[in-house]
C-alpha cells in the first residue's frame, strides 16, 4: 500500500514538476537536438513525423493547437518549411511564437549556407532552395552550432535553468565529438583541431602526424575521400562536403522538381563519365527514376534516412549520423 502511495506521490510530483519550456520543432531532428539540450526542463514535440517530406506537409489544426502553447518553436529556415511555417504560426495565434520574437528561432543562425544562388532565380522557376540549401544539419559540426544556438535561446527564455542548458549542450557537442573521430582522438588532441583538420580536408594525414588513430564517423568515411556520387534531391551536400564526396549531380532537375526523361539521360552520360557507384536518395521519393537510373549504369542506388524517425535505427542525431554514415560508406566500399 505505501509502495502504490509513493508511486502515485511520485507521479504526482513529476507533472508539479514539469517542463519549464514547451518546445516544439518542425523536423525530428531539431527535436531530437532540443531535448538532449533541455534534459528534464523541457517538453518537447515535432510537427513533421514519420518518414515525410520536410519541404511539403499540409498544417493541420492539431499542429497548431500544439504551437498553441509552446514557449519556443524551433525552425530549420532557409525556407525548407517556407511552405507551411506561416500558416502554424498564424494558425497558432501564439504571438510568443512570430518570427522575430524570442520564442521562435530560426536554427540556422550561424551556419555558413552552401549552394547560395549566383543569380536571381525565384520559386517560380521551381527552385524550392532560392536562398541557399537548408539541409545543412547532415554536417555533425553544424549539429553543434544548433546545440549552441538552442542552448543559448532556452537560456534567454529560462534563465534560472541557463548553465544547465550550456552544459548539456557542451556534453552534446561531446558526443558527436567522440562519434565523428572517435573518442581517443579527440582525448589526444582537441575537438577544435580536429575539426579545422576536418574542414580543410587533411584531417587524416594531420591525424597520421601525430601517431594517434581517427575513429568514428571520419575514420569510416576517409577510404571514400574524393569519390564522385549523385543524390536525388540537394538533401546531401553538407554531408558530402564533410566527407569529401562530390556530387556531380541531381536526379532532379532542380530541388523540388520531379526527374524529367531527358535529365535522367543526362544522369546516366554523367555517371558514366564520371565513374559515379552510388545515386544517394531520402526515403520519401518514388525509387522509379532511381532504379532507372541504376540499371543503365554501375551505380547503386542507395536509399538512407535524412532525419531521427526515418528508421528504427535512427532514433536521435548520433544514430542517425550512424546509420547514414554506415550505409554510404557500405556502399562505396562494396
Ligand atoms: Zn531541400
Amino acid at each position: 500500500m505505501k509502495k502504490v502511495a509513493a508511486l502515485v506521490a511520485s507521479i504526482a510530483f513529476g507533472s508539479i514538476a514539469s517542463a519549464n519550456l514547451t518546445v516544439v520543432t518542425t523536423t525530428e531532428d531539431l527535436a531530437s537536438i532540443a531535448r538532449s539540450v533541455g534534459g528534464a526542463n523541457v517538453k518537447v514535440s515535432a510537427i513533421v513525423k514519420g518518414v515525410r517530406d520536410p519541404h511539403f506537409i499540409d498544417a493541420k489544426p492539431g499542429d497548431m493547437s500544439k504551437l498553441r502553447g509552446a514557449d519556443l518553436f524551433l525552425v530549420v529556415g532557409l525556407d525548407l518549411e517556407v511552405g507551411y511555417e506561416s500558416a502554424l504560426i498564424q494558425g497558432s495565434r501564439n504571438t510568443r511564437i512570430a518570427i522575430g520574437r524570442p520564442g521562435h528561432l530560426y536554427c540556422s543562425e550561424g551556419i555558413p549556407v552552401l549552394d547560395k544562388a549566383t543569380a536571381a532565380v525565384s520559386r517560380s522557376q521551381g527552385d524550392v532552395h532560392p536562398n541557399g540549401n537548408p539541409h545543412y544539419w547532415l554536417d555533425p559540426y553544424n549539429a553543434r552550432v544548433i546545440a549552441g544556438n538552442v542552448a543559448e535561446r532556452m537560456a534567454k527564455l529560462d534563465p534560472t535553468n541557463a548553465s544547465g542548458y550550456r552544459s548539456r549542450a557542451a556534453a552534446f557537442e561531446s558526443a558527436v565529438d567522440s562519434a565523428m573521430f572517435g573518442a581517443s582522438a579527440v582525448g589526444a588532441i582537441g575537438a577544435e583541431k580536429l575539426w579545422a583538420w576536418s574542414s580543410a580536408g587533411n584531417l587524416a594525414s594531420q591525424v597520421r602526424s601525430t601517431g594517434k588513430t581517427l575513429g568514428g564517423w571520419a575514420a569510416k568515411m576517409e577510404p571514400n575521400r574524393g569519390q564522385s556520387i549523385v543524390t536525388y534531391h540537394k538533401s546531401w551536400n553538407y554531408f558530402a562536403k564533410r566527407f569529401g564526396l562530390k556530387v556531380v549531380d541531381e536526379l532532379e532537375p532542380k530541388p523540388g522538381i520531379s526527374p524529367t526523361p531527358g535529365h535522367i539521360a543526362q544522369v546516366v552520360r554523367t555517371i558514366n563519365a564520371e565513374r559515379v557507384r552510388m545515386i544517394l536518395q531520402e526515403p520519401f521519393y518514388s525509387t522509379r527514376s532511381g532504379q532507372t537510373v541504376a540499371s543503365r549504369t554501375s551505380a547503386k542506388l542507395v536509399i538512407a534516412p535524412l532525419s531521427v524517425g526515418h528508421t528504427a535505427a535512427a532514433k536521435d542525431y548520433v544514430s542517425l549520423m550512424d546509420s547514414i554514415v554506415d550505409l554510404v560508406s557500405g556502399a562505396l566500399r562494396s
